[in-house]
């Protein structure tokens, strides 16, 4: 996650361990409390309490919100204020843009979606004109919430991976017939870092850059409001595949923000070349690229997701197809997903049990496109050995919030970055 005065991106960001991040997070949770109970959810004195809660109060980051009724001395309650401070949320993952405008509570105020006609190469005029567009967007969108600008704290973007989408996790970058062409529809030729920077000159405001999957993790711990001991991740297929980590309510990025490239995790040892590098990785083993080449190499999926045609739309489009005629009885589309779906499994395998998770969340438009066929592959694979061996229920879910999710993410970043400085 990178914002306006980020240190470079290898700088560490702090850890998640102040005072105000604690209130801030248990008044996220708990909706209204009051201060004593405050103290007993995030461990710190009263003292502690008190002062750091002046402090929001004179912001108008907390309100009070009348007093308790039951028992004992009356209690003034504390509450987030709903409007008091918002940010915006831009997730650029599909040819749809989704915009939000959230509040401090993860509401979302407003929404707005735009179908983006394709950025003409890469150059720097282009990245201008896309950052002109979202902020001509981004002005509707306020005006439409009726909310006060100055609540506003900045945007938060949702890209592909940390370098703009080396590993394109959120689009084809560019026309296979001719490298140097971004794909009809993909946004994901335009370099992150040089639009982050764009938006905030045009904007004004702060703006930072979340990939997909991490960004759609926070907007499920946001919006779906998965308790804050879960260590939960959520696995994001797009037009590839991530992993989003959230350990105690906080992601795990890791050192330059690379954690949870599930997509990179090696399923196959001696496999096909991936252009990460590495041989036999999940990507290309079973993610969307590879599903719809194989139903293009296969003519009955390629006449049971009607791909016969000599144009190519977006891989988002085709990978949709191939799922649609799986779910709906084609057997040679079916047989190419249940493949991925083996391969996925084990991958999220992998990760349950490297940081111990209890709950995996399937989203992104991926997922979304057959969750029955990633989710009973992944519980089967997941069930077997979990409880019985490490006494450990894993639950897998299919997310409720995918289309705001990452855009809601995103915003909640944005948020936390600048309510916790
Ligand atoms: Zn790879």
């Amino acid at each position: 996650m990178t914002s306006v005065e980020d240190p470079p991106r290898s700088v560490r960001r702090p850890r998640r361990d102040g005072a105000r991040e604690r209130l801030l997070d248990a008044l996220r949770a708990a909706g209204q409390v009051s201060r004593v109970e405050l103290a007993a959810l995030t461990g710190l004195t009263e003292a502690s309490v008190s002062t750091t809660v002046k402090r929001l109060l004179s912001e108008g980051v907390v309100v009070e919100a009348g007093r308790t009724r039951t028992g004992g001395k009356p209690r003034t309650l504390l509450q987030l204020d709903p409007g008091g401070r918002t940010a915006v949320g831009i997730d650029l993952a599909t040819t749809t843009v989704t915009y939000v405008l959230t509040s401090q509570t993860g509401g979302v105020l407003a929404r707005l979606t735009r179908r983006f006609a394709p950025v003409d190469g890469s150059a720097e005029p282009a990245t201008d004109d896309l950052a002109a567009r979202l902020a001509s967007d981004v002005d509707q969108l306020l005006t439409k919430s009726g909310q006060d600008r100055g609540t506003c704290l900045g945007i938060g973007l949702v890209w592909g991976g940390p370098g703009g989408g080396l590993l394109r996790r959120t689009g084809r970058e560019s026309d296979p017939a001719d490298p140097a062409r971004p794909a009809a529809g993909a946004v994901g030729a335009v370099d992150g870092e040089r639009l982050r920077r764009s938006l905030q000159r045009v904007t004004g405001w702060p703006v930072l850059v979340e990939n997909d999957a991490t960004a759609a993790a926070v907007g499920e711990y946001w919006v779906a409001r998965v308790e804050n001991s879960r260590s939960f991740a959520a696995l994001y297929l797009g037009a590839g595949l991530g992993a989003g980590i959230v350990i105690d309510g906080a992601a795990h990025r890791g050192s330059r923000g690379h954690a949870g490239e599930f997509g990179h995790v090696c399923v196959v040892v001696d496999g096909p070349p991936c252009p990460c590098g590495g041989s036999g990785c999940l990507e290309v083993m079973a993610g969307p690229e590879t599903v719809v080449a194989r139903a293009l190499a296969d003519p009955d999926a390629r006449r049971e997701a009607g791909l016969e045609r000599v144009a190519r739309r977006a891989l988002l489009t085709d990978f949709s197809a191939v799922a649609r005629a799986a779910r709906t009885g084609g057997q040679a589309c079916r047989a190419i997903l249940d493949d991925s779906a083996r391969y996925v499994a084990a991958a999220a395998e992998t990760l349950v049990n490297l940081f111990d998770l209890d709950l995996l969340v399937l989203t992104g438009p991926g997922f979304a496109a057959a969750p029955a066929i990633y989710g009973s592959a992944i519980t089967a694979r997941i069930g077997a050995s979990s409880s019985r061996v490490w006494g450990r229920p894993v639950t897998v879910t299919v997310s409720t919030a995918a289309a705001t999710g990452p855009a809601v993410g995103a915003a909640a970043l944005l948020l936390q970055d600048r309510l916790t400085r």
